[in-house]
């Protein structure tokens, strides 16, 4: 199925109770849709549900920020959240609207087949790993799955609440910089210059994360 299907399989989805709690429309994601990185946020704000698209509000306008200290740009990528619609008074998404929502994230990821997943905050880092790990634990790290690679960060929207989180954010964006360029490196680069790549697969870059 292709990603504009599944995302109109899910126009006015009335599968869970967010539906009759007040969103105006489901927010599915947006950016490249064969993007090697992608962003994962926890819900739609008011912003996002007012306008249809996932982090155009205040912590959009910071991850934009982010993304470009980084040298990314949100065409490149693709951003979307765990949950697509969202919950009144932006409380914190219920576990029945997780499980409900949380097969479309991985169907997204599959159709997407991004190498990278950038979780934002511990929603997002907790339902990708399966596993009920603490964000300041495991951000600014890659940790391989099976399928692709994840990479937590802190949401930006902590570090907007909390101002003493922004400067820790900033170096995990730095850190993912780094490992982007690690993961581009041809592996050529990282051999003395006597020993010749053994195949021509060797001479190859390790992962392209850019397809170029
Ligand atoms: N916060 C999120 O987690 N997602 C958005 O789309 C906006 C704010």
């Amino acid at each position: 199925m292709p990603l504009q299907e599944l995302s109109a399989s899910l126009h006015n989805c009335q599968r869970c109770k967010l539906a009759k709690l007040g969103r105006t429309q489901v927010v599915f994601g947006t950016g490249n849709p064969t993007a090697s990185i992608m962003f994962v946020g926890e819900a739609p704000g008011f912003n996002e549900d007012q306008q249809g698209e996932p982090f155009v509000g205040a912590a959009g306008k910071l991850l934009d920020k982010l993304l470009e200290s980084a040298g990314l740009s949100r065409a490149q990528v693709y951003i979307a959240n765990v949950i697509k619609c969202r919950p009144p008074n932006n409380r914190d998404p219920e576990p029945d609207e997780v499980d409900t929502c949380k097969p479309f994230l991985l169907q997204q990821i599959e159709l997407i087949n991004p190498k990278l997943v950038c979780t934002l905050g511990n929603w997002a880092t907790q339902t990708i790993l399966e596993k009920k790990v603490g964000i300041t634990k495991v951000k600014g790290q890659a940790i391989k799955l099976e399928r692709f690679v994840v990479f937590p960060l802190l949401h930006p929207a902590a570090a907007l609440h909390q101002g003493n989180l922004l400067e820790t954010l900033h170096e995990d964006f730095k850190k993912l910089r780094a490992y982007l360029d690690r993961m581009d490196a041809p592996v050529v680069q990282t051999m003395p210059a006597s020993v010749p790549p053994t195949s021509p697969a060797a001479a190859q870059p390790q992962l392209d994360l850019f397809g170029s």
